[in-house]
C-alpha cells in the first residue's frame, strides 16, 4: 500500500484520507470519532470482519440491512448521519468503485447522509480505474454472488470470473465510480494495511 502516493491523489481530489496498520486500530478509531451518531451501513464483508456493528452499536444507533434485511432498514439507512460502507475496487489515483444489485448501497453513499466513511483493506487498490473496475467485476461481484449462492454463471465456475450475465439473478445491476465527494458531501477513506473483505 503506497501511503505517499493515496495520501496525495485522494486529498486532492477533495476526500479526506487516515491510515491505519490493522482492523483494530481502524475501529478503535471509528468508535472514538462517532460516538454518538446516527449511523448506517452498507452491505460490508469489511464492516464485518471488524466488527464494527458490534462495537459501534454500544454508543450508537446503527441501521443495518444484514442485521434486519428489510426495505424500511434500507429507506432509514438514507437518513442516517453518517453513511459506512468499503468499495469493490479502487484506484490509487483516486476512484471508488462499487457495483449493487438492489442500489440501497449505492443510493446511501451518494445521496442522503453527509457524511461517508469508506473502509478499505489492502487487497482493493488497484493502480488505476480501470483495474480497480476489472477488480469490482471479476474479484468482488463473483465472490458476493458465491456469498448468496446463486445460480449465476460466476458461481457455477467458482467465482474466480464474471461472465457478464443475464440472469435473472445477476447481482450486477449497477455501477458508481466516486472521483470526488459529492456536493455538499464530506467522504473519508480510511486505508487499513490488512486484506479485509472481497
Ligand atoms: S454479471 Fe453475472 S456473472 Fe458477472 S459477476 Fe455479476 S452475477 Fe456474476
Amino acid at each position: 500500500m503506497n501511503r505517499e502516493l493515496l495520501e496525495k491523489n485522494f486529498t486532492n481530489r477533495g476526500f479526506k484520507v487516515s491510515f491505519f496498520d490493522s482492523k483494530e486500530d481502524a475501529a478503535a478509531y471509528l468508535c472514538g470519532s462517532l460516538e454518538g451518531k446516527k449511523l448506517a451501513f452498507g452491505g460490508s464483508g469489511t464492516l464485518k470482519e471488524m466488527g464494527l456493528y458490534e462495537k459501534l452499536s454500544e454508543k450508537n444507533e446503527v441501521i443495518w440491512h444484514w442485521v434486519n434485511n428489510t426495505k424500511e432498514t434500507k429507506m432509514e439507512a438514507l437518513t442516517a448521519e453518517v453513511y459506512l460502507l468499503s468499495a469493490n475496487g479502487v484506484s490509487e489515483k483516486g476512484d471508488l468503485v462499487n457495483i449493487d444489485g438492489a442500489g440501497n448501497r449505492l443510493a446511501a453513499s451518494l445521496f442522503g447522509p453527509g457524511k461517508v466513511i469508506y473502509v478499505i483493506g489492502k487487497n482493493k487498490i488497484e493502480k488505476d480505474l480501470e483495474s480497480a473496475m476489472y477488480r469490482a467485476r471479476n474479484v468482488a461481484s463473483p465472490q458476493n454472488a458465491m456469498r448468496f449462492g446463486l445460480d449465476t454463471p460466476c458461481v457455477k465456475a467458482g467465482g474466480t470470473k464474471c461472465f457478464d450475465c443475464n440472469h435473472p439473478q445477476r447481482i450486477c445491476n449497477g455501477f458508481s465510480i466516486v472521483a470526488r465527494p459529492m456536493l455538499k458531501q464530506e467522504v473519508e477513506v480510511l486505508f487499513v494495511d490488512e486484506v479485509l473483505g472481497y
